[in-house]
């Protein structure tokens, strides 16, 4: 069976290798970072104190994808959240990052291993990690955010104009720990217009028994003039504008930090599930082929994941 090495442990590579293994292939899945899900994120701190900070919610359009939540909900790794008007929006329980954990039950991710660059060698694909040390594969596939799959890529694959022109917005976001009540019934409010798009009570999602988890996302505007701030002068500046939208007083809050999401949501996608090279040696898909949400990822992974099995 010809061996797969997939870059990027979020829902985009998770549903990738998940596919790929269920087929009863074996992929390997490199992420830089320590815990799986890239995007679909949930930080703990002590005890049952834990924020959401990236995404917030899933819904679910695709049979496939739909179906992928109806087991994760029959598991216990999902459960609907009740808010909001269309489609029906699910969150991980405990926490988001959940989602992703169901996915990567038993697969072989490895953690912590940046990958610094992708060839073809001697006929086989090459991930070079940190610079140094080469894994060799017949297939490889890159999920992270176009412009650090194009770092990755561009010398070695012309198909990668394709996605030069994909568009992100950033988005910083903020946690809070209170241990004040804020008005009864506040789940999240959504306001694309306000400093403070978005603003959920975490530990109001089902599935959670925390108390006073709050998540505040910049809008893009307001997320693009700060970017490049540090965390702590990020959480300094949006705290305050909490405290005012929530009319608490400034000592409710015991525990806060920010966290900054340089490519969030893609506001310009490419319009397909994936791109391959000429001789399909080489994918790359994420959320930015389909749009910014957690599903458009699955369905580029999982379409990767059709397209290498179908391959002669
Ligand atoms: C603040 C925020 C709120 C959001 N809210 C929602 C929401 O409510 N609902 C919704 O549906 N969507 C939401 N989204 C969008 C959603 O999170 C993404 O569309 C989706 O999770 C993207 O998945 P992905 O696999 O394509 O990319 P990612 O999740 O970014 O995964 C890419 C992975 O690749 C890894 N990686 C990158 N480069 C390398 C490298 N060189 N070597 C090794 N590993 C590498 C990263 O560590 C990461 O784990 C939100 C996003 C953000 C940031």
């Amino acid at each position: 069976m010809p061996s797969v090495g997939i870059i990027g442990s979020g829902m985009a590579g998770l549903a990738c290798a998940r596919h790929l293994a269920d087929a009863g292939w074996s992929p390997v899945v490199f992420d830089k970072g320590r815990g799986v899900g890239g995007r679909v994120a949930t930080r703990r701190l002590d005890g049952d104190v834990q924020f959401d900070h990236g995404a917030q919610y899933v819904t679910a359009r695709d049979q496939g994808f739909r179906s992928v939540i109806a087991n994760m909900s029959k598991s216990g790794a999902a459960i609907r959240w009740n808010v909001g008007s269309g489609d029906p929006r699910f969150v991980g329980t405990p926490g988001m990052a959940n989602l992703a954990k169901y996915l990567a039950k038993g697969l072989d991710v490895r953690q912590g291993m940046t990958a610094t660059a992708v060839r073809r060698s001697d006929g086989r694909s090459e991930i070079v990690v940190d610079g140094e040390v080469s894994h060799y594969f017949d297939r490889v596939v890159v999920t992270a955010p176009a412009p650090q799959a194009l770092a990755l890529l561009e010398t070695q694959e012309t198909f990668l104009s394709d996605f030069a022109d994909v568009k992100y917005e950033p988005c910083l976001t903020l946690m809070a720990n209170l241990n004040t009540e804020v008005s009864e019934g506040f789940s999240c409010r959504s306001d694309s217009d306000a400093e403070l798009a978005w603003i959920a009570n975490d530990s109001s999602k089902p599935g959670r028994t925390g108390k006073g988890c709050w998540v505040a996302q910049a809008n893009a505007g307001w997320s693009a003039v700060n970017l490049e701030l540090d965390l702590n002068s990020i959480k300094t500046k949006m705290l305050p504008l909490l405290i005012r939208e929530l009319g608490i007083a400034a000592d409710a809050v015991v525990h806060s930090a920010a966290h900054r999401w340089r490519f969030a949501k893609v506001v310009q996608p490419l319009g397909r599930r994936f791109v391959r090279n000429a001789d399909a040696t080489i994918y790359a898909g994420g959320d930015w082929c389909l749009g910014a949400r957690v599903e458009a990822a699955w369905m580029s992974g999982d379409a990767i994941a059709r397209d290498i099995l179908e391959a002669p």
